[in-house]
């Protein structure tokens, strides 16, 4: 057992400073990931900054959207009315994630702010880059069915595990950040990062910075579809998922959004597949030319390679439910 520091902020700017004081410690809300990982001894923060006061709980209407705090719980966005009426996709996502327990624990910030399932990564005993940098990668010849197959480096193949992160890229939206140098925004889509020679970062956070929320634009898309696909549907992490919004002018696709979880070290967009749907008639032809686009630079590492076949099925069983024309 580690022992550690433990303190409760009061304010968004108390819980910056307590970091900046201690850059070895770490935020704690629901602590539904970050438990399990000092558990393992995975990591070992020497203060844990408590952040459930905050007032960071909110789902509100704004004129642009809708902003959800960091603190926002799970399973209470998924069923707000407001998130339920005008951002479906999020709800399905939400209800797709973990089990209804760490749903009721979990926070929107710490569901972004997860770390990679790769089993390499919470053994201890193991190389893994992600954990220790330099120490190697156990999972590039290894066991490495759960995978990337879009996006990795030779130093590492892990996937992002979140089901909304995968919806909150699909929707465009944004994400609020407070730090030391005051506060700032940056696309959903550039929160988390590829692993590249750095893998033991997940995200452009800044030293000392903390998630205040997410903002999600309004938008048209009258038909959505999140499908995950898993090895248990009881609780299981996404061996493929996809999220699909679509705004239909009758059967023609005006505009597409279409991201996928399960398979990259970041919730990953399918922009080529995007364009070339756009003005397209909704059939199964052009969502199978979409689905072919998508996967030109996908890479398998052995035990993941059924995920290449996988994939541009469930991108194109995700459109044709959204448009209905199964
Ligand atoms: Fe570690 Fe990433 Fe390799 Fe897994 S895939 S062992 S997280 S470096």
């Amino acid at each position: 057992m580690i022992n550690f520091e433990y303190i409760r902020a009061s304010s968004v700017k108390a819980a910056v400073d307590a970091l900046a004081k201690n850059p070895t410690g770490k935020f704690i809300a629901g602590g539904t990931n970050l438990i399990d990982l000092m558990k393992r001894g995975v990591t070992a923060p020497t203060r844990l900054i408590d952040i459930n006061d905050l007032p960071l709980k909110q789902v509100e209407e704004t004129t642009d959207g809708i902003n959800i705090g960091a603190l926002a719980i799970n399973s209470e966005v998924s069923e707000n009315e407001l998130i339920k009426n005008n951002f479906p996709l999020l709800s399905m996502a939400f209800a797709a994630g973990a089990s209804a327990q760490l749903r009721n624990m979990a926070t929107v910030g710490g569901n972004m702010m997860q770390r990679t399932r790769c089993s390499y990564f919470y053994d201890t005993t193991m190389p893994c880059n992600k954990r220790q940098p330099g120490s190697g990668c156990g999972a590039l010849q290894g066991h490495n069915r759960m995978h990337a197959i879009f996006g990795a480096s030779d130093k590492c193949i892990a996937v992002h595990p979140s089901d909304m992160c995968v919806a909150l890229a699909a929707l465009n939206a944004t994400v609020s950040i407070s730090g030391p140098k005051g506060n700032r925004k940056i696309p959903f889509t550039d929160f988390h990062r590829l692993p590249e020679d750095k893998p033991e970062l997940d995200n452009t956070l800044q030293k000392g910075e903390i998630i205040t929320g997410v903002l999600i634009p309004k938008n048209n898309f009258n038909k959505n579809h999140y499908l995950k696909i898993r090895d248990r549907a009881s609780y299981a992490f996404a061996l493929i998922s996809v999220a699909a919004a679509l705004e239909m002018d009758v059967d023609t696709i005006k505009k597409v959004n279409i991201a996928m979880g399960g398979v990259a070290h970041k919730p990953w967009r399918m922009t080529e597949a995007e364009k070339f749907l756009v003005g397209k008639k909704a059939t199964r032809e052009n969502f199978s030319k979409a689905a072919e686009l998508a996967m030109k630079s996908a890479k398998g590492y052995g035990h993941n390679n059924f995920k290449l076949k996988m994939a541009p099925i469930a991108i194109t069983e995700s459109l044709m439910i959204a448009t209905g024309i199964v």
